[in-house]
């Protein structure tokens, strides 16, 4: 077992929410022939006392977790803006004309860094996902991103401008050897940019929901620095941006001239003025998250019991709260991705459909677990007249 905190190395880790066993979030079922084979593994959340940092300690093997994956970015409306945003900022601001991304998916910001010019490889370690990112004429290799897949990349297309990882820095067991690959690939006075989700918003909006199996490490800039600095790297700027309910963009250089950004300092304050990077602040997240979901499994099931209720938005978030309020009532999960529509949800085995198939028999309820993504999916589906639900970032009825 893995004692030793991932972003300081030292070994003073605390579990300050226990969530019990608990399916995979990605472990979808492709049908119901796979539900006796499914595993549940428990869910203890920690807080490194030393650095503040919050994560899973126990991680499962990346054979299990993401050799095939029921993720594919380019589904997902915002996500697109997102990355078409990033990908002005790598080409415009940052004036970067050669990239390299990991976890680069199915390629959605690799398009749109080659509609701006900027001439960009990608790694990814899922076979089928890395596999549509290639029909699409990208250039991806798969593998993990670490010193053994840089060096043949280095030496194919030379050192670039820019590496990044957006929302996949956390899956990596080894941060180090994702740190030293990127140091080989990229130009002296390069940078490298990761996108993480942040503690911050973690905190601010109690979203537990994030915390799966698959996240090992939830980041703040002070956590996030230490682990960059015992790496080489020092941060220079950073920027809060929305995507996934609360994220940041970090850039870090590895030369040691290059002065931060006023923005580092003052985000830094703010953490400190937060408590962000302390055990105690966590340990009273613990005890909120606990008695949210006792609330909202206790109000469902007994509107289970009378009503007719179906999910919204078959993600991750969605596992963790059908499974941890045991919500076996809930009908069908609609989800836009067509990848997902026909498999079932993990943990409760909900298939998963279509949001059109919810015009044929509308339910009374939708408990909406894509709760982050309220207003779009409330005026894509104008039609409904029932009662929409969100358990985040409020447990509130509309
Ligand atoms: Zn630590």
């Amino acid at each position: 077992m893995n004692v030793v905190c991932w972003a300081c190395g030292r070994d003073r880790l605390e579990p300050f929410l226990d969530l019990g066993p608990l399916p995979l979030a990605g472990g979808f079922l492709s049908d119901a022939s796979q539900i006796a084979q499914e595993q549940w593994f428990p869910l203890v959340v920690h807080v490194c006392n030393d650095c503040g940092l919050i994560q899973n300690i126990l991680p499962i093997s990346p054979e299990v977790l993401f050799k095939q994956y029921y993720f594919s970015s380019s589904t997902v409306a915002p996500l697109i803006e997102h990355f078409k945003g990033y990908a002005d900022f790598i080409s415009s601001s940052l004036h970067a004309t050669t990239a390299v991304e990991f976890g680069c998916n199915d390629g959605i910001l690799l398009e749109q860094l080659r509609a701006r010019g900027v001439k960009a490889t990608g790694v990814d370690y899922s076979e089928n996902i890395s596999a549509i990112a290639r029909g699409k004429g990208l250039d991806v290799v798969t593998g993990v991103f670490e010193p053994e897949t840089a060096r043949p990349i280095r030496e194919r297309i030379g050192p670039v401008d820019y590496v990044t990882g957006s929302n996949c820095f956390a899956h990596f067991h080894r941060p180090e050897a994702a740190l030293e690959a990127a140091r080989i690939l990229l130009k002296p006075d390069g940078l490298l940019g990761l996108e993480v989700m942040y503690a911050g918003d973690l905190l601010e909006k109690l979203q537990w929901d994030t915390l799966y199996h698959e996240h090992l490490t939830v980041l703040s800039l002070g956590t996030l620095s230490v682990l960059l600095e015992r790496n080489g790297f020092h941060v220079v700027d950073v920027h809060r941006i929305p995507m996934h309910a609360g994220s940041l963009r970090v850039l870090a250089s590895a030369d040691p001239n290059r002065a931060p950004h006023p923005r580092v300092a003052a985000l830094a304050d703010e953490e400190r003025r937060l408590k962000l990077n302390e055990a105690a602040t966590w340990r009273d997240f613990g005890r909120k998250v606990l008695r949210l979901i006792e609330i909202v499994g206790h109000t469902m099931a007994d509107l289970g019991a009378r009503k007719r209720i179906w999910a919204y938005g078959a993600s991750g978030r969605a596992a963790l709260w059908l499974s941890a309020c045991r919500m076996t009532y809930v009908e069908r999960i609609a989800d836009a991705s067509p990848l997902r529509a026909g498999t079932l949800l993990p943990g409760t085995h909900q298939k998963v459909v279509l949001p059109s198939e919810m015009r044929a028999s509308p339910p009374d309820y939708v408990f909406l677990t894509a709760w982050n993504y309220f207003d779009r999916i409330r005026a894509n589906e104008g039609w409904y007249r029932g009662t929409w639900i969100t358990p985040l970032p409020r447990f509130e009825f509309f």
